[in-house]
């Protein structure tokens, strides 16, 4: 092996056997590398010769990996859209390892589609390489955006089919995390009344996480809290750039705030809050405008496993666990409000708030682009109405549009400040480029169809600067027309 391979460390591994089992990929056939991350590969330490190169490569489809690494499937449970189910787990996806970052950071090495763990079930443990194409660019554009995400290393292709509807090609994603406690791992021994393991996995995720809260108080009680306020200011984030999670079970919801598990997600064009893209999302409990309440829900199983550590006492456990769950509203506006009065270039403030979401029902009324509506705004003066049209044009109703725009320009001369600063902060915020979703289903498309990569590179390198225009890629910004709209999402796997 050479010097350049990676130093692994298995801090998860070393937990006890109740955590996880130990399984190695399945080697696959001919692993083409299709994407490699190297800016992430830096970040993680890897020399990035070593990884486009045959044991980087090997390390990568799972095919060998290097010495060092103690590969594990992680145990985990979770409610899925509101059903307990007490074993789920890692059934396509082996934690090869973990690395200290260059800042000193411990982050997780995954292969999504590596092979069947003790927790397939009837799955076969691979993945297509749509969702492997759909995941590396949703979770790296969701990084280009400042959203906490799990990264992408990199996306292999392996050389074998998997039975889908139809017969695909398979791929191997592998993605980088802080890390992969979700709320499910904690309810998999609380729901079953392993105390203990609650309590070490609890201390493993402060140590790692939340180094802070071991000197509080109570330092469980102040975990919950840092839980609580960073799947709040994640949901904010996810509002803001008008993404839909699609599938926010318990098991897909990081304890450190990350966004995980991206299946059928997707982002809004014509503005709805009850919008849903997931094809088995049928009642529409993860749409838009649900997903605070449901995050909120799923703090709430995660109080419930917590319960013994908060206080001796039930009741007084109970009732801490309430008043922590009860400040998730006020928290989640107090990132969401002030992010809304920025993308329309105004200083937090609640009235700018409600300016903003009286925009966005005047988008839902109007059927006008979310993107393009919040974009365009940056480039309009402040002092008159006259170079609208290419705003007010995106809403069915442009008259509604018209009024709004006179009290959103009341409010901006209220405020001061100049044209030229203003436009610059709201091009900060409000992307030029999203992944919309008939733009990530020509990138799968050409991939699955032809095993034709470009749609994606392309889509890639244009949506690490999502801030930048591109003029270049005009074509990229624009919405869908009525024959490309893509209405449903697939979980895929
Ligand atoms: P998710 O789609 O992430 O919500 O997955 C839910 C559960 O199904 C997890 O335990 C996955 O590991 C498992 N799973 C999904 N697809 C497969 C597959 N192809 N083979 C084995 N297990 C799978
Ligand atoms: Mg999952």
């Amino acid at each position: 092996m050479s010097a350049a391979a990676p130093q692994f460390d298995n801090s998860y591994a070393g937990l006890p056997d109740a955590f996880h089992d130990r399984v190695a990929p399945t080697p696959v056939a001919r692993p083409e590398p299709i994407i490699l991350n190297h800016e992430l590969a830096a970040e993680l330490g890897l020399d990035p010769d070593w990884l486009a190169g045959e044991e980087g490569l090997a390390m990568l489809s799972g095919n060998a990996l290097p010495e060092g690494s103690d590969p594990i499937a992680m145990g985990y449970a979770g409610h899925q859209f509101g059903q307990w189910v007490p074993r789920l787990g890692d059934g396509r996806a082996i934690l090869i390892g973990e690395l200290i970052d260059r800042t000193g950071q411990r982050r997780d090495l995954q292969l999504k589609g590596a092979g069947r763990t003790p927790y397939s079930r009837r799955g076969d443990g691979r993945s297509s390489i749509g969702p492997v194409v759909r995941e590396y660019l949703a979770s790296e554009f969701m990084h280009a955006l400042g959203i906490p995400t799990t990264r992408a290393l990199a996306a292999l292709a392996t050389g074998e089919e998997v039975v889908r509807q139809k017969i695909e090609p398979g791929g191997i994603l592998c993605r980088v995390a802080a890390s992969h406690v979700r709320v499910g791992t904690f309810e998999f021994f609380a729901r079953s009344g392993r105390s203990d393991e609650v309590r070490q996995l609890a201390d493993y995720v402060i140590d790692r996480h939340y180094p802070d809260c071991r000197g509080a108080d109570q330092s469980y009680q102040a975990l919950l809290v840092e839980i609580i306020d960073r799947q709040a200011r994640l949901i904010a984030d996810w509002l803001r750039v008008g993404f839909i999670h699609g599938v926010m079970n318990t098991d897909n919801c990081s304890v450190i705030g990350e966004t995980i598990d991206y299946g059928p997600f997707g982002f809004v064009d014509t503005f709805h809050p009850a919008t849903v893209y997931s094809s088995i999302d049928v009642g529409g409990r993860y749409a838009y405008n649900q997903q605070p309440a449901i995050a909120h829900w799923n703090l709430a199983r995660l109080s419930e496993c917590l319960l013994e550590l908060l206080d001796e006492d039930r009741q007084q456990a109970v009732d801490c666990a309430n008043e922590l769950l009860g400040t998730f509203p006020a928290r989640f506006e107090a990132y969401f409000h002030p992010a809304l009065a920025a993308k329309i270039g105004l200083p937090p403030d609640e009235t700018h708030a409600r300016l903003a979401l009286d925009l966005m029902d005047l988008m839902s009324a109007g059927e006008a682009d979310m993107t393009l509506v919040f974009r365009g705004l940056a480039t309009l003066p402040s002092n008159g109405p006259e170079h609208d049209d290419p705003v007010r044009a995106l809403f069915a109703d442009p008259a509604a549009f018209d009024q709004w725009a006179a009290d959103w320009r009341q409010r901006l001369v209220a405020c001061g400040g100049d044209d030229e600063n203003r436009r610059g902060a709201m091009e900060k915020v409000n992307p030029a480029f999203v992944l919309r979703n008939h733009l990530a289903q020509w990138a799968v498309d050409a991939a699955i169809e032809r095993l034709d990569f470009e749609p994606m590179r392309r889509l890639h390198g244009v949506l690490a600067r999502p801030f930048v225009d591109q003029p270049e890629h005009a074509d990229l910004a624009r919405p869908p027309r009525p024959e490309q709209r893509v209405t449903t999402t697939f979980c895929g796997t």
